[in-house]
């Protein structure tokens, strides 16, 4: 899919004020730093089309991108820990739920990883979530450039080893991208396209 528009419409933390258009969306979400702004660039083929919602106090948002004028990006807040006592308890903000439970547009939510790190508790919690929600998703991996190949291989069946021992069925589908390199897109971006055609097609709303 070429990107031929990509324009900013709204931001707010109430998903009944979200844009009511019937066109498929795509949600993107991680922890912060995960390289989410510097991925939503790549994929427009924008510099600044992510940090134009990034104003003070925009990131705790739900910021929605219309793209090609038939489906809409939506960058999430990212999520983190609140420490509780002497507990630290994974926190995903209450309007971030309530977009994820109410949002019937949403035909598949992007959980971005860090390719370096090994797999966090944060965001297995959150993909769990979205399992029991019976939301569908997909993993990418971010900033694949800043390991080697063989790394990115080893760091993925581990992942994947640690999702399993972790319950799960089996490993969702991932990508691997750095937006430095401007690598991963165009796997993502045909996903989305063909996504996109089903949805026109079955016309689900
Ligand atoms: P966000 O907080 O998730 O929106 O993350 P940003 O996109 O702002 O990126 C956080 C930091 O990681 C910035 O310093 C980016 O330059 C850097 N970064 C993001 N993506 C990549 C990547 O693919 N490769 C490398 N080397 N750095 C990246």
């Amino acid at each position: 899919m070429k990107i031929t528009s990509a324009e900013f419409i709204i931001s707010n933390s109430q998903p009944e004020k979200c844009p009511n258009e019937p066109l498929p969306e795509y949600a993107f979400i991680g922890r912060s730093n995960v390289g989410k702004s510097s991925l939503i660039n790549m994929l427009t083929n924008h510099k600044n089309l992510a940090k134009t919602s990034a104003r003070p106090g925009k990131t705790q948002l739900i910021n929605h991108f219309k793209i090609n004028q038939n489906w809409f990006l939506v960058d999430l807040p990212g999520y983190g820990y609140a420490r509780v006592s002497k507990q630290t308890k994974a926190i995903f903000q209450q309007f971030i739920t309530d977009y994820f439970e109410k949002r019937q547009q949403l035909v598949c939510a992007f959980v971005l990883i860090d390719i370096r790190h090994e797999a966090q508790k944060i965001d297995l919690e959150f993909m769990e979530y979205l399992a029991e929600s019976e939301i569908p998703f997909m993993i990418i991996f971010t900033k694949a450039d800043k390991i080697g190949r063989s790394k990115i291989s080893a760091n993925i069946a581990a992942y994947q080893k640690k999702m399993l021992a972790n319950n799960w069925a089996e490993m969702p589908q991932y990508f691997v991208t750095s937006s430095l390199e401007n690598t991963g897109k165009e796997s993502i971006l045909e996903l989305i396209d063909q996504i996109n055609q089903d949805f026109f097609k079955n016309q689900i709303f």
